[in-house]
């Protein structure tokens, strides 16, 4: 038997939920895919050394990722909620704690869990 550390399943939690964002907004593309890899890679390292910041993965990589993005592709996730002036980017919070959410500071509010921004940003019911 080999079972799946809770660090590797943070690990893995951490990918999903932030590719699902990245699916969400229409970026999951080759090369934005392998900069959540990058960022899973980099986290690894930095969970071993403090299992207990397990928790605190998702917000990480999303916050590596939303990094990775602005310098080269531009803001991501844009805010979902305010449908007037500048587009402008989510913020996660807490930046370092578990159960991270995506937050717009523009209008003070939870906008979604991170890996659920697809049912804040008005998508067509599956049922
Ligand atoms: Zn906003």
């Amino acid at each position: 038997m080999d079972p799946i550390s809770p660090l590797e399943r943070a690990l893995h939690a951490a990918r999903a939920r932030v590719l699902a964002d990245l699916v969400a907004g229409e970026v999951a593309e080759a090369d934005v895919v392998s900069l959540v890899e990058e960022s899973v890679v980099q986290r690894r390292w930095w969970v071993e050394q403090w299992p207990d910041g397990a928790a605190y993965v998702a917000g990480l990589v999303a916050q590596d990722v939303q990094d990775a993005l602005l310098e080269r592709y531009g803001r991501w996730p844009l805010c979902p909620v305010c449908g007037a002036g500048d587009p402008h980017a989510l913020d996660v919070e807490p930046e370092l704690g578990p159960d991270p959410h995506w937050v717009c500071h523009r209008a003070g509010v939870k906008v979604a869990a991170v890996g659920s921004l697809g049912r804040a940003a008005g998508g067509v019911p599956s049922s």
